[in-house]
């Protein structure tokens, strides 16, 4: 096996630059934890960036994947294929009304471009508006919706139009929300942006003004979407329901895909207007049917919904000296420290616990949805090591 200095050494040589690294160098998963190349074992808390919501490795999705592996591979959209025919009702049946018409493509930002299109052929308009603190993906017609300044800036003056408001914000929405508007884009909580939860009125006032306008909702999914806030979908809390969704990260257990999801009620989209040579591909499809039917049969929802709360109450017991805020919903958490968080997720993977960033100043807690108390209770007393107590 490549030894851990030689792996780094050779993607620091040859990757884009584009990623700040950590110098770890992984090699291996299973369940909640993973292991890097000198053999040191951590408690994945980040569920590989939120995609690894049944752990790494599940077994449903090992063998589906290997299954269809030696079956086939590749089949384009221009043909009919048995399984992608099975995870369209899959889906269907897991996404609320008639939101039941998808566009399977490979990755989240792609789901959002493919959300923007439908909206558009959908609607005749052009208009896009989205929030502050946003994260949307990082293709240009993703990127043009996402807020932080870091990802957008370079690319100034050559990204299409698109207008930010305050998040929360109902008197703003409403004020930006026109008739010239084709899709309204809201994450039901932001991620990237800090973890700060949409409140079920927000929602509920996007869907109304949507309604007044013809504009159409669309939830970015992506993060929150199968279970990770404690409904399969984060939008539900609000009892709305959206005319677009776009999926990705944890719906095919660890392999590439996204989708975009509509209302049956708007129709298809027409001939050519969209496409994608990987989309919809055997393989992904049958990860994606593997790892659906687990997250229901396990009912991951549920127990993201009572865990993610006993960690949140676990975590402002904890009175932390270094914390000024725990907030989220379900297992996903964040907690907005007194200081950066690159210092914290040192001490933490020293700890032997991976966590993720959330802007600059957000601990954010992204662990598989198999997770249990005892094992949230480990990642608990390493937060409070590494952040103190007060008095
Ligand atoms: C990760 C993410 C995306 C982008 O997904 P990629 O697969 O990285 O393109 C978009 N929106 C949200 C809310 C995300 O968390």
């Amino acid at each position: 096996m490549m030894d851990a200095a030689t792996i780094v050494r050779l993607e620091n040589r040859h990757g884009s630059g584009a990623y700040g690294k950590r110098p770890t160098a992984l090699v291996k998963g299973q369940g909640l934890y993973v292991w890097d190349a000198n053999g040191n074992r951590y408690l994945d808390a980040t569920s590989g960036q939120g995609v690894a919501a049944l752990g790494h490795c599940h077994p449903a999705v090992v063998a589906a994947i290997q299954a269809q592996a030696s079956q086939l591979i590749t089949a384009q959209e221009s043909f009919y294929n048995d399984r992608r025919a099975e995870l369209y009702p899959l889906l269907a049946s897991l996404t609320p009304g008639d939101l039941d018409q998808f566009f399977l493509c490979n990755s989240g930002a792609e789901a959002i471009e493919g959300a923007l299109k439908v909206a558009m052929l959908l609607t005749g308009r052009a208009g896009v508006v989205a929030a502050k603190r946003s994260f949307h993906g990082r293709t240009t017609g993703a990127l043009s919706m996402t807020w932080t300044q870091k990802y957008r800036k370079p690319f100034m003056g050559w990204l299409p139009a698109a207008t930010h408001v305050a998040y929360n914000d109902i008197a703003a929405a409403h004020a930006a929300i026109t008739d010239a508007t084709a899709a309204v884009v809201v994450e039901p909580v932001q991620g990237e942006g800090g973890v700060h939860p949409a409140s079920p009125a927000y929602l509920q006032a996007l869907r109304q003004r949507c309604d007044e306008t013809g504009a159409m909702l669309v939830v970015d999914e992506i993060q929150t979407g199968f279970g990770r806030t404690g409904s399969m979908f984060g939008f539900e809390k609000a009892r709305i329901l959206p005319d677009i969704i776009a999926l990705g990260k944890a719906l095919a257990g660890g392999l590439p895909m996204g989708a975009v999801g509509w209302r049956s009620a708007h129709g298809q989209i027409p001939r050519a207007s969209h496409g994608s040579t990987f989309g919809g591909n055997p393989l992904a499809c049958a990860a994606a049917i593997a790892a659906l039917r687990a997250i229901h049969e396990l009912r991951l929802p549920d127990h993201a919904s009572q865990t993610g709360a006993w960690m949140m109450d676990e975590l402002r017991a904890a009175n932390l000296r270094g914390a000024r805020e725990v907030r989220g919903r379900g297992l996903m958490i964040g907690i907005e420290l007194r200081g950066r968080v690159t210092p914290t997720l040192k001490a933490l993977q020293e700890r032997g616990i991976l966590a993720l960033p959330a802007g600059a100043t957000t601990l954010r807690l992204l662990p598989p949805l198999i997770i249990t108390r005892d094992e949230l209770a480990i990642v608990r007393d390493a937060i409070t090591e590494a952040l103190g107590q007060a008095g």
